[in-house]
């Protein structure tokens, strides 16, 4: 008998391992040969301390330190390195751009800055003249090595003692006797804390041990890489953001990395990118910057699945005995893996919560899943 069985090897089921193997015995149990097939491996890899709403930001805040400075042996690359991100607009969009640029420099004025027409230019040379007079920077945002922090999770899991049970997809699971008994591909595991980190499939598993379903939608959102225009050096740009974020465009492994943004709700399932947004990635991005595509290198799509006020749900369950979710996070799971893997950890084990947490305002009660439930009946 383990004392936590994990439900999903990505980048949450990784990242609790890691932080719980310290002082409990944690087996991952992964459905797929790889831990980073779904979202994880899926992801444009960005740390944006000023994207999503207030819970995301205070958990991505608290995940900086762990980024900028990893326990020793976990890694040996930096897991973020500078790359910007310039927020942009036609002036219809600039009312919506100045509300978005007060509230960055509101939580961090230094590394924020408005950029006149000339400097626009000489950031992005092939933005077209409708979007220069409305953008700013933010020289904060930074690339994830998104590979080496989910490698570094597991590697890190397995040697205090952590199984990573791989083709081990959940099937059944019961509680007997204050234990769960969970059956999958890979054998039958027995713990009494049951974390489910199953991503895109986290309602499915919660039904499966009697949980209620906390309402998790899937949404699909396209990706591909294009060549940068020939010429230019695109390699030290920051990533071009939509005001709206209606699409946006980074420079990645050599190329640009282009998406519409697009939020389709989807089944969970292994989602594959659809034509109709590859192409109105390519319109909208051409909208706005003079960027001839050819050819499509590569595209593909993963789910970034959400609660109905888009803040991940991390907590016990207040209904069922030791059930713990971990789910929700969304388009911010790797930037906030750090600190909800921390927070998992101490909630399961009842110890305190890592310092920079309350100072950046990573308050967990943000998070808890009791807020979608009413008070239990009498
Ligand atoms: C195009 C795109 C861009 C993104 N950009 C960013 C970004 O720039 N920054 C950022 O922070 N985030 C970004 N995200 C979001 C981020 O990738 C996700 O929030 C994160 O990867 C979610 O991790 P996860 O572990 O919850 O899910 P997953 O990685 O999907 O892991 C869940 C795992 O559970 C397993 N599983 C499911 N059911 C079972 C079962 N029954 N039995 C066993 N295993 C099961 C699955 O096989 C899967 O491996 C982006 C996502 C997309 C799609």
């Amino acid at each position: 008998m383990q004392d936590v069985l994990i439900i999903g090897g990505g980048m949450a089921g990784a990242s609790a391992a890691f932080f719980l193997a310290a002082g409990r015995q944690v087996t991952v149990l992964e459905a797929e040969a790889h831990c980073g097939m779904h979202t994880t491996g899926r992801s444009a890899a960005l740390f944006i301390e000023g994207y999503g709403n207030v819970a995301i930001r205070a958990f991505t805040r608290a995940s900086r330190q762990f980024f900028l400075e990893p326990p020793s042996g976990f890694c040996d690359v930096p897991l973020l390195t500078p790359r910007g991100t310039m927020s942009i607009g036609t002036a219809a969009q600039r009312p919506r751009l100045e509300a978005l640029f007060a509230e960055r420099v509101a939580e961090s004025a230094t590394a924020i800055e408005w950029l006149d027409p000339d400097a626009s230019r000489s950031v992005i040379p092939i933005l077209r003249p409708e979007y220069e007079a409305s953008a700013f920077l933010d020289r904060s945002a930074m690339d994830i090595d998104v590979d080496t922090l989910h490698q570094g999770f597991l590697r890190g899991a397995r040697r205090q003692g952590a199984q990573v049970v791989t083709n081990a997809r959940v099937e059944a699971i019961e509680r007997v006797g204050g234990a769960w008994t969970v059956t999958t591909t890979a054998g039958v595991f027995e713990a009494p804390v049951l974390v489910d980190a199953a991503g895109a499939w986290a309602d499915q598993v919660a039904a499966m041990a009697g949980a209620t379903p906390l309402g998790l939608v899937p949404k699909r959102r396209t990706a591909m890489l294009v060549e940068t225009p020939p010429g230019i050096n695109a390699k030290d740009w920051p990533g071009v953001i939509d005001a709206d974020e209606m699409f946006y465009f980074k420079p990645s492994s050599g190329m640009l990395l282009l998406s519409p943004a697009d939020e389709t709700p989807s089944e969970p399932c292994d989602a594959q990118p659809e034509e109709i947004d590859i192409a109105i990635a390519v319109d909208r991005v051409q909208q706005a910057a003079a960027l001839p595509v050819t050819h499509v290198s590569r595209s593909w799509a993963g789910l970034r699945s959400f609660f109905a006020d888009k803040t991940p749900a991390v907590g016990w369950d207040p209904h069922v005995e030791g059930f713990f979710w971990l789910a929700g996070q969304g388009g911010y799971g790797i930037q906030t893996g750090p600190a909800l893997g921390q927070l998992t950890a101490a909630l399961v084990t009842g110890s305190d919560l890592p310092k920079p947490f309350l100072g950046e305002g990573a308050d967990p009660s943000l998070l808890s899943p009791a807020r979608f439930h009413g008070p239990r009946p009498t």
